[in-house]
This record gives C-alpha cells, structure tokens and sequence, in this order.
C-alpha cells in the first residue's frame, strides 16, 4: 500500500490559526527523509499501481511559498510532487480566510461587532485573544459553505463592521510567473482545485462544473499543457458531494484527491484518494506518522 501527503504552505507566518505551514527547517528535514526511504513517486503512478509501495507529495491551495521554497527544494532532491492550484487567487489575491484572520487577528478592531450572516444577524465578541480566534473560527464555519459572492460580500461586511481596509493584492499567494516557474521544474506535476476554493458540495450543479472544468481550462491555458489531478476544496466528509467526482472525470482528470485519512492500493476510488494531512511536525514525529500511515 502506498500514501499520499498532503501539505499547504512551507513558511513561518505571522498567523496560523489554520495550521497550514509547515517551518521551512522541518520542510527540509521532512525532505530528506523522504529521500532516505527511497524518494517519493508521481500521484498518478501511485494511484494506478504502478508503485506498489510508495510515497507522493501534494500540496493545496497555490500559496507563493509553494513556488518559492517547498518546489525548489524538492526538484533540487529529484522528489516529484503534485501541486493543487486555485486559479482565481492567483496573481497574488489573498484567499479569503486569510483576509479574515488578518483582519481579526493582527490589527486593533473594536470590543465586538454585529454582522449578517447567512440570512442570520450575529453579535461576536472580540475583547479577548481568545474570543478573537472563536469569532474566527465560527465565521470561517459559516462562510465556508456558502456561494463564492456571498462569501465575498458578508467578509465585506465583517471587514467594514470591524474598520478594516479590504486588502486585494499581496506576496502570500502565487505569481502566475511563479506557477511558471514551478510548472517547469523537474517532475513536478500541477493539477486543479477549483476556482475559488468552493466547497462543492453546497454549490449548484453549474456552479461545480464552472469551479472544476473552469479551474482545469484555467491552469491548461495559463501552462499550455494538459491537466489531469485535482483536489477536492476542503475535501472532508460531506464536502465533495456526489457530482463533483463524476465533473472532475469529465473536465480529463484522471485522479481526484480527498482530505480524509487512509492508504492507496489497488482498489481505491480514483476519484477519491485519501491524504494524510502533514502538519508542522518534527521529523521524528513525521517519520513516526508516515511509517504509521504506511502500516509499517
Ligand atoms: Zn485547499
């Protein structure tokens, strides 16, 4: 049996209240483990069961870093990898969830606000560290499953009721040049993971088909290549639906990757590959969760 990682960001960012960077000295050492054990394998040979026994790296979302530290690293040490890209946020637009803890976390905002959401009025407290990072994650619950634009607008109320600037551009997120530039190293694979990060499974049916074959058409057009991996947004129980594998078929995908744990063999769902989730781990601790996942 095999396994698949599944990375965010290699970084060390003012805030992580969503546990997606990894420290880019444990980055390193996560690396060169992996080489140790004998080097990581192409998703797609790994899902097909060309590698009976092996590991592939995956990284979500398209964050710069991914383009600037965790690709270079990884090509230089011939250690193919997948990256998962959301095409609407590239050029350097900050996902969503990172404007909101942004705005909740880092700068002075007022002891508490009322806002709309979902058709619900909310009060929130926000005296408090603790409050702050409550409010942050109750709203990043609430927005999550709801249409790109009513995303965008209640953020936009939330920015407002707490006297924030919305913030449009900056460096957290990848360049196209840098979706280039990590296109064209050495075995390094990248697939689709929608437009906008949608949580599929709460969107309409032509609402997934834009965010998939939309996202797919998006990177082939932008890296005058075929695109054939994507990675479910979220990808947790009740996130992806039923529709949603059969679009990724369709828009030429030929895996399709979950967040839920688990191994890779023969009969897994191709259009359902579980990861383990890494987290800022260090190596002892990562070697003992990846031997683990191995079953070894
Ligand atoms: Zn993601």
């Amino acid at each position: 049996m095999s396994i698949v990682l599944l990375y965010h960001r290699v970084s060390v960012p003012v805030d992580d209240a969503f546990d997606l960077a990894v420290h880019p000295d444990r980055f390193a050492a996560h690396v060169e483990y992996l080489t140790k054990l004998g080097g990581t394998a192409p998703l797609q040979d790994l899902v097909e069961s060309r590698v009976a026994r092996g590991i592939a790296v995956t990284f979500d979302d398209g964050y710069a870093d991914n383009a600037t530290v965790a690709a270079p690293l990884l090509a230089e040490a011939g250690l193919p990898a997948t990256w998962f890209i959301t095409t609407a946020t590239l050029g350097h637009r900050r996902f969503w969830w990172d404007r909101l803890c942004r705005a909740l976390l880092s700068s002075p905002i007022p002891d508490s606000i009322d806002v709309a959401v979902g058709g619900r009025s909310l009060w929130l407290d926000l005296r408090t560290p603790d409050a702050r990072r409550a409010a942050l994650a109750f709203l990043h619950r609430r927005l999550l499953p709801l249409p790109p634009e009513r995303i965008e607008s209640t953020l936009a109320d939330v920015l407002d009721a707490l006297g924030t600037p919305p913030s449009g551009h900056d460096d957290i997120t990848m360049s196209i040049e840098q979706l280039r530039q990590l296109a064209s190293l050495p075995s390094q694979e990248v697939g689709a993971h929608t437009r906008t990060h949608a949580h599929l499974a709460t969107q309409s049916a032509d609402r997934q088909r834009d965010e998939i074959t939309g996202s797919v058409r998006d990177l082939e057009r932008l890296l005058h290549q075929p695109v054939t991996s994507f990675a479910f947004p979220f990808g947790g129980p009740g996130t992806v639906g039923p529709l949603a594998p059969r679009l990724v078929a369709d828009s030429g995908c030929q895996v399709a990757c979950t967040t839920l744990p688990g191994r890779v063999g023969r009969r897994t769902d191709r259009y359902h590959v579980p990861r383990l989730t890494v987290l800022d781990w260090e190596v002892e601790e990562f070697a003992a969760r990846v031997s683990a996942a191995l079953g070894r």
